[in-house]
């Protein structure tokens, strides 16, 4: 069914003052209202007038709702909430406000607890492998005194008297309608339909302590630096029985000497020898385990990357390991022996003789382009 027109729900003009849009909502409520009206479909007509009045009464929404209609910003939420199943709570709310009624803002039962943030730094390996790690946390907890009942002794607590344990109350009012029955909160126990006859001296009756309590974290293998664990129902404790809330810890990792992490991939710049890139070589290349045995072969260069399978991080959460990589950095000798000297000079005359051809390339291009 489409929405209908404001206005035309209550029957004004689209330039109708503050006073005129007021009665016309007083006039089609009192219509309306399911408790009184004997019309076919009353409580959709009159959720429909508390809507289009919910919008007209304030200039804001009502300036949005003559822009932009029924599709506008902020337009159709904030409805809906009104309950026509038991007692029309929604209605004495808004004729509170034209009377002068009171209006029941009692809290009412359980309230879930705060969810909590935290941060902690993890060594690479404690990351990689995993760990158990305990840390103190400020927070409101479960009062172990009563074990959150708020109460000294069990016999302490009893159904309340005044709701009989439903946590509502059906209130009678003559208003100008008549005798109206609407329920509202227990104001006795607050919605909790229980009350306590002598409170526990620790908590004084809520249930729950501001105290520092220590919490075992099992940190999985395999968390990365930036992530973040949710630890579901360890946050603070709730009240009137609801639940904790959760507990988010943000994970930092510190960087490694040797290792370079990226995602379940490790990388690491494993430095050789002029003849070991020259003639392959078999290298005992460290990963996180220990030590594993990479050949090389004859004439690797450097910056050439070898996959060695399997030896990344292990997630225990999904069973996925990553891999190694070793990066090769053929170092230039800095210092050479005697005999090293001699070497390296014999081995240069043979260079000569067979010389590259890039090599060959690059210097007829500088000979042709500067000389
Ligand atoms: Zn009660
Ligand atoms: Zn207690």
């Amino acid at each position: 069914m489409a929405k209908r027109d404001y206005y035309e729900v209550l029957g004004v003009s689209k330039t109708a003052s503050e006073d005129e849009i007021k009665k016309a909502y007083r006039t089609l409520a009192k219509k309306y209202h399911p408790d009184v009206s004997k019309e076919a479909n009353a409580a959709e007509k009159f959720k429909e007038v508390q809507e289009a009045y919910e919008i007209l009464s304030d200039p804001q929404k009502r300036e949005q709702y003559n822009q932009f209609g029924h599709e506008g910003p902020n337009m159709g939420s904030g409805f809906g909430g009104f309950d026509f199943g038991g007692g029309f709570g929604g209605f004495e709310d808004i004729f509170s406000s034209f009377f002068g009624g009171g209006r029941q803002t009692s809290k009412t039962g359980p309230i879930r607890g705060k969810s909590l943030k935290t941060a902690m730094v993890l060594s690479f390996e404690e990351a990689a492998f995993g760990v158990e790690k305990e840390i103190s946390i400020n927070k409101y907890d479960t009062c172990s005194t009563c074990s959150g009942t708020g109460a000294q002794s069990h016999s302490d607590i009893e159904v309340c008297k005044r709701c009989h344990g439903t946590g509502r109350v059906i209130v009678e009012q003559n208003t100008m309608l008549g005798r109206m029955r609407t329920e509202s909160v227990c104001p006795e126990c607050q919605g909790v339909g229980k009350t306590i006859r002598n409170k526990c001296g620790t908590c004084h009756g809520e249930g729950r302590i501001k105290t520092t309590s220590k919490i075992k974290v099992r940190i999985p293998s395999g968390v990365d630096d930036g992530q973040t664990l949710s630890l579901p129902g360890k946050g603070e404790a709730g009240l009137n029985g609801g639940l904790h809330g959760d507990l988010y810890i943000s994970i930092s990792v510190k960087p490694h000497e040797f290792f370079v992490r990226d995602g379940l991939d490790i990388y690491l710049e494993m430095p050789i020898t002029f003849s070991q890139a020259a003639l392959g070589a078999s290298l005992d290349v460290p990963t996180l385990t220990g030590t594993s045995v990479l050949k090389i072969p004859a004439g690797t260069q450097s910056n050439t990357k070898f996959k060695i399978a399997g030896k990344g991080i292990l997630n225990n959460r999904n069973g996925v390991s990553g891999n190694q990589f070793v990066v090769i950095n053929v170092v230039t000798p800095t210092k050479l022996s005697g005999e090293q000297k001699d070497l390296f000079t014999k081995l240069s005359k043979t260079n000569e003789t067979a010389t590259n051809s890039t090599f060959d390339k690059i210097k007829s291009f500088f000979k042709k382009n500067f000389s």
